[in-house]
């Protein structure tokens, strides 16, 4: 606040703000040249189900809104629900044996990860 508002001085910007940086504009590059990507095609299909489960109506659609403010509408097939249950099951399974999960397929989805300090999978 002090070196804010009162005093402000240029800030010095580290390496690891620097790759910060980078990793995001990378990732905002990657989903919006091709569409929401499936994990959060799959997030958007579990909140659907979710809102089903909890109002017992219907949902049929939902859209993902990219950076550039376009909605996308996703439908909720029976399919993506198979597929959104099936990995439930697969992470009650982690959760109950205790198993570390396979790390982020992409080096920029940990920068933000709020398990990074704890994570052995970090590079
Ligand atoms: S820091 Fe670890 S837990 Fe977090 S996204 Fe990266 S690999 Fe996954």
């Amino acid at each position: 606040m002090y070196f804010t508002y009162v005093c402000p001085v240029q800030k010095k910007v580290t390496r690891k703000m620097q790759y910060g940086q980078e990793a995001h504009l990378e990732l905002d590059r990657l989903e919006n040249s091709q569409g929401p990507s499936l994990n959060h095609k799959y997030q958007l299909i579990a909140y659907a189900m979710l809102l089903e489960d909890t109002y017992n109506k219907p949902v049929r659609y939902g859209f993902i809104y990219t950076n550039n403010e376009k909605a996308i509408p996703v439908e909720v097939t029976p399919n993506a629900r198979v597929y959104v249950k099936e990995t439930l099951e697969k992470i009650r399974l982690l959760v109950s044996k205790e198993l570390i999960p396979n790390k982020a397929g992409e080096k920029g989805k940990c920068v933000d990860c709020e398990y990074r300090n704890f994570c052995g999978d970090v590079r």
